[in-house]
């Protein structure tokens, strides 16, 4: 891609050109000599700016770590890089993974690519056909089905969160971004792992992922909660998803409605936990360890005060604020306390689902990609963009987004394949199926 490219997109916000010319340089003699390489030896690969590149820029798409310099490797970047992926660049987000519009970025928008007056959503808004992202209410999710891609949520301690910049420890997790379902199963497969850097890693088997693609759905129970289909659904959007569960249902899957009953509840509690974990995983940027400090103030408290204000936008500033508030004495048991109650009763609407379905499939999103500066104004009608994601974030569980066709306006349209804990292979077994049999086209 040429950097002029870049200028009108705003999908990179640095490159790492050398990293990538010595990951070739390592495949070539081993391509020379006519050994097998792994599929992603040479592959060029980008990473969201919130995830540790050792000796690169890693941003967060925020001032406050404009000139930050990873010390080291995610655990999720060392195994790509073993496996010989070739990364290209770090790529643009919403400050600090905050965000469902890209245009919380402290540097650019990123564009659609299906509709450049569009938003490419958030806060993965800047990916490429290969590429890690990161989901804590949706990031990989929502911007996959807003143009037209693939999108991962691992389950909650699939993949090692060593090296990703916390924002709400308990919700985020490391993904996949791709074009072909058989890709994401694969990045998925290379990044999955136990991890002693981790605890929050799980001590679970891998599966071979993108080998045990079977394209088999035949007999798989699908749960249709009624609590997505209705009020605040775009009918284009949900044409659209009706017309991806008609085609599994012609694979031999068998639809059944069902109920998440908790779900009205997801958007308040998913904003009091979320907000109350970046206000404290956030007091590390104090202007003297990893951000610029300001210049003007007198005593160390304002510099203290000074420097964050300067760091950071105002999205991320609202939630250290707002999480303050939450976590403070007095208010804590009416607000997280209550807001983690919440959570665990939306965990068990899922619990109860799948003791009788192999998967849940709804919108991604109630709408398709806004236009720019739509939303800015109002972070509320922001936050209803996450309605259909969230509530696999509390719930641990996971998901993904896979295209479904374009609405009459030509946008993408995405349709979100749910499946429990660690049945990741169910989930991209029905992708695939669905793919293999034109789900993407029309
Ligand atoms: N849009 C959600 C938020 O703003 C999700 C972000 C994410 O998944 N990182 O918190």
């Amino acid at each position: 891609m040429a950097e002029s490219d870049n200028e009108e997109s705003g999908v990179y916000l640095s490159l790492t050109p050398e990293r990538a010319l010595a990951a070739a340089d390592r495949v070539d003699p081993e391509l020379a000599a006519g050994a097998e390489v792994s599929p992603l030896a040479g592959v060029p690969l980008a990473v969201k700016d919130v995830i540790m590149t050792r000796g690169e820029k890693t941003t967060c798409a925020s001032r406050t770590l404009e000139h930050f310099i990873a010390p080291y490797d995610a655990t999720a970047i060392e195994r790509v890089e073993r496996a010989g992926a070739a990364i290209i660049g770090k790529t643009n987000c919403d400050e600090f993974a905050m965000g469902s519009s890209n245009e919380n970025s402290a540097y650019c928008p990123v564009r659609n690519p299906a509709a450049p007056a569009r938003v490419p959503g958030g806060s993965s808004g800047g990916y490429t056909p290969i590429s890690l992202g990161s989901d804590t209410g949706g990031s990989t999710r929502q911007p996959a089905s807003f143009c037209g891609a693939v999108g991962i949520m691992p389950t909650y301690g699939r993949v090692s969160r060593y090296g990703l910049v916390a924002f709400a420890s308990s919700l985020g997790r490391i993904g996949p971004f791709s074009r072909t379902v058989k890709d994401s199963a694969l990045l998925l497969g290379t990044i999955s792992r136990p991890d002693p850097l981790d605890s929050t890693a799980a001590n679970a088997l891998v599966p071979d992922y993108s080998g045990e693609l079977s394209g088999q759905v035949q007999g798989l129970k699908i749960g249709i909660p009624k609590e997505y289909y209705g009020e605040g659904l775009e009918s284009a959007v949900g044409a659209k998803v009706q017309a991806g569960l008609d085609r599994l249902n012609g694979l031999g899957c068998e639809a059944v409605e069902i109920s998440l009953p908790h779900t009205r509840y997801a958007i308040a509690s998913y904003y009091l936990i979320c907000t109350s974990e970046a206000s404290s995983n956030l007091a590390r940027y104090d202007g003297v360890r990893y951000s610029p400090r300001s210049e003007s103030s007198g005593t160390l408290r304002d510099m203290y005060l000074d420097s964050r204000a300067e760091g950071f936008g105002a999205e991320v500033t609202r939630r250290i604020v707002l999480g303050n508030y939450v976590l403070s004495s007095g208010y804590y048991d009416a607000y997280y306390r209550k807001a983690q109650g919440v959570r665990a009763l939306i965990a068990r609407d899922f619990a109860e689902a799948y003791k009788s379905v192999d998967a849940i499939i709804t919108p991604v999103s109630p709408f398709p990609a806004f236009k720019l500066g739509e939303k800015t104004s109002d972070p509320l009608q922001m936050y209803l963009s996450d309605i259909y994601t969230i509530t696999g974030s509390l719930a641990g569980i996971a998901g993904m987004s896979v295209p479904c066709g374009k609405t009459p306006e030509w946008l993408p349209a995405g349709m979100q394949i749910l499946t429990n804990h660690f049945q990741e292979q169910t989930m991209l077994n029905l992708g695939y199926a669905f793919k293999q049999a034109g789900g993407f086209e029309g």
